[in-house]
């Protein structure tokens, strides 16, 4: 079959190779579920691992199959798999176990291995192929009708985990009622943010760079969410701009500076989720003293998040239900961009590296 890979380490390596299609007895204890590749996502990931910032190939292998926001149909099932059926639309979470409590408990999202295994970005190949194997517990059933935007449910899980540590984390005050959250960053995640905490009943500001007119900002406005940008109002600004502090940030931009700001931007008891991956150096002098204390005497707290396990597809699938029938239309929007053939993977890289205001970009592997 074919695939699309990189020679980790090696820049600009995205190519297409040949390999043996797998099968669904490569799974021990006939837990295998093969699965037909529809459609896959790419994202700054990508990016990176093309870019050999990033990524690993699997022992053994020169080359590592990319792609890890896959979206599928089942084609056959091992004997003991009874949670999917041949014709299933499905999804496969990204990591699987290492060898901490975390990892054994289905939590790998929290493993504290410093090695850690992510199908199409470290030592374990991705979905970019035309099929691909796996054991029936890492796979995840999406219904029929979300079938059309169902290669969007992976990064909506990096929300959904996000989201959910933040209200476990908040339990800490016996009652927690948040009115107000910032999503920061109108990207696609800022953006599947912005939609999990309108879900959730929050009155909620995204923080943009782009002015408007703007897609993003549109997009915003019609899940009854303010976009702003933070030319207008400064984020560390914003509490004595805009009414009062949050009570929720989901920080989702890129960009770590706007890390300290936003710790700025937190109402007392609020909580910040931090989701940016940023590979870089970048270095910037913070009001330290002021940040500390408004922490300390407003009881605020900062969360890391990283991954997601089955759980957050499982509320990612919920949400999406729930997004399609509360703003029908909505997810579909933000699939701007599709590139159709894994042999057409010069033009996915581009499009994933050149276009301005792209916000899904993703490769119709199949029908
Ligand atoms: C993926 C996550 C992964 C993270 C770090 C993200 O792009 O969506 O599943 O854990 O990168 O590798
Ligand atoms: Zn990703």
């Amino acid at each position: 079959m074919k695939a699309i890979a990189v020679t980790p380490g090696k820049p600009d390596s995205v190519r297409l190779v040949e390999m043996p299609a797998p099968e669904v007895t490569d799974v021990p204890g006939g837990r295998g579920v093969l699965v037909r590749v529809l459609r896959v996502g790419v994202d700054g990931t990508d990016k990176e691992i093309n870019a050999a910032e990033y990524g690993a190939a699997p022992e053994g292998s020169d080359f590592l199959v990319i792609g890890h926001e896959g979206f599928g149909r089942v084609e056959a099932v091992g004997p003991n798999v009874n949670e999917v059926r041949p014709g299933d639309y499905v999804v496969a979470t990204v990591r699987r176990p290492g060898r901490t409590l975390y990892d054994l408990i289905g939590t790998s999202d929290m493993t504290t291995d410093d090695t850690y295994f992510e199908r199409g970005i470290n030592l374990r190949h991705g979905f970019l192929s035309e099929y691909y194997v796996e054991d029936a517990e890492f796979v995840v059933k999406v219904p029929r009708g979300l079938r059309e935007v169902g290669v969007l449910l992976e990064p909506l899980t990096v929300v959904e985990k996000g989201v959910a540590q933040a209200y476990e984390i908040q339990r800490r005050l016996r009652v927690w009622r948040p009115g107000r959250a910032a999503v920061m960053g109108a990207g696609t995640i800022g953006l599947l943010a912005t939609l999990v905490l309108r879900l959730r009943g929050l009155d909620v500001v995204t923080f943009g760079k782009t002015p408007k007119p703007y897609l993003n900002a549109e997009l915003v406005e019609a899940l009854g969410a303010a976009y702003v940008t933070s030319g207008e109002v400064p984020v560390a600004e914003s509490p004595s701009r805009l009414g009062g502090g949050f009570d929720l940030i989901f920080e989702a931009t890129g960009y770590s500076p706007i890390v300290f700001d936003s710790m700025r931007a937190l109402a007392k008891n609020g909580v910040l989720v931090l989701s940016s991956v940023t590979g870089g150096d970048r270095r910037v002098e913070v009001p330290a003293d002021k940040i500390n204390l408004e922490f300390v005497l407003g009881n605020k707290v900062m969360v890391g998040t990283v991954n997601a396990n089955r759980e957050y597809f499982e509320a990612g699938v919920r949400d999406m239900s729930q997004a399609e029938l509360e703003y029908p239309g909505w997810l579909k929007r933000l699939l701007t961009h599709p590139v159709r053939g894994l042999e057409n993977y010069r033009e996915l890289f581009e499009k994933l590296t050149t276009v301005k205001g792209a916000i899904k970009v993703f490769c119709e592997v199949a029908d």
